[in-house]
């Protein structure tokens, strides 16, 4: 809860469309208050015809910065000065910094996912498989070269997969493959598997019985599951892989981890990360 603002209050922004349901200004707020910064974070919805208007307006309005979402993460890559390194491979930017009137694009979900996993005491050293070919797998694989030997993208449109494939494999030590995602491909794609991400949306509220998972496929158990989906925190599959037996865990840890992060690109901090999870818990409570 932010609790006052004043003439000298220094805004950070939430670019996306809609943002009702989106919990990072609780998150952000929540951290902001714990570090005692006179900011305050609040949701900026703009329609896609509006991003490039939107973007100028954080330099004229001197915000600290924004975090970008659904739409805006690849509109965005055009509209700024400079871009970092992770954002110019995973082809968005979920993160602005405005530093002396220039504009830093920046990928936080890359960082997030990787503290998600570590802290979850998850690796990817041999065989990874990934669900799901959109933007949020581009992150993952992006995060999943730096340490899987093998990475096998599973998609339901298989071009995406392949176009995947052949942005994130070239010139790559780990061997980056794609398929459709059907019975048949994950069956030997889980074999020797050392983890397996859902980096679909299926699952998600409210369709939260729903499943990537093909049927008469079983779950291995000794495949850890790293869900990205945060809402439910236990979606359909990762009820089926505990149920097998096997280590199951949500993304809500990438979510704190990516929103950390971006905090400490704002402040140059360190933020309190078990008070945004809290923060986050309580309002993806609340929003049922
Ligand atoms: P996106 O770009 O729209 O991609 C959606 C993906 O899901 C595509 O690969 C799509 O396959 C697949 N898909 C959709 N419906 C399907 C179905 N019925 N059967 C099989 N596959 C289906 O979305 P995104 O931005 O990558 O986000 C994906 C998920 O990650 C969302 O749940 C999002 O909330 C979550 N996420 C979490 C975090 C976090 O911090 N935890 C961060 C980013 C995203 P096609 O290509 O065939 O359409």
């Amino acid at each position: 809860m932010v609790q006052r603002v004043t003439g000298r209050t220094k805004l950070v922004g939430l670019l996306g469309w809609p943002t009702e349901h989106s919990v990072s200004p609780a998150m952000q707020n929540a951290a902001i208050d714990a570090m005692g910064l006179d900011w305050c974070y609040v949701p900026l919805p703009v329609p896609p015809e509006g991003i490039s208007q939107a973007v100028s307006a954080l330099r004229a309005l001197g915000l600290v910065g924004a975090n970008v979402t659904v739409p805006h993460k690849q509109a965005v890559l055009p509209l700024v000065d400079e871009l970092s390194e992770e954002a110019r491979v995973v082809g968005a930017v979920n993160t602005i910094i405005l530093r002396d009137g220039r504009l830093f694009g920046h990928n936080t979900d890359v960082a997030g996912f990787l503290r998600a996993l570590r802290e979850a005491g998850m690796a990817a050293s041999g065989r990874a498989v990934v669900l799901g070919a959109g933007g949020a797998a581009r992150a993952v694989v992006c995060a999943l070269r730096q340490t899987a030997s093998e990475i096998l993208i599973l998609n339901r449109t298989v071009e995406r997969a392949k176009s995947l494939v052949d942005e994130m494999g070239e010139g790559q030590v780990c061997r980056v493959l794609g398929a459709t995602l059907e019975a048949g491909s994950l069956q030997s794609a889980l074999d020797a598997a050392c983890l397996l991400v859902n980096a679909t949306s299926v699952g998600m509220w409210p369709y939260v019985d729903s499943s990537p998972w093909p049927k008469d496929v079983a779950y291995p158990s000794e495949v850890p599951l790293f869900d990205l989906v945060y809402n439910p925190q236990e979606t359909a599959l990762m009820r089926m892989a505990r149920e097998a037996g096997a280590r199951a865990e949500s993304g809500l840890g990438m979510l704190v981890h990516q929103g950390a992060e971006s905090l400490r690109l704002w402040s140059g901090r360190e933020p309190e990360v078990c008070v945004m999870r809290t923060a986050c818990l309580e309002a993806l409570e609340g929003d049922g």
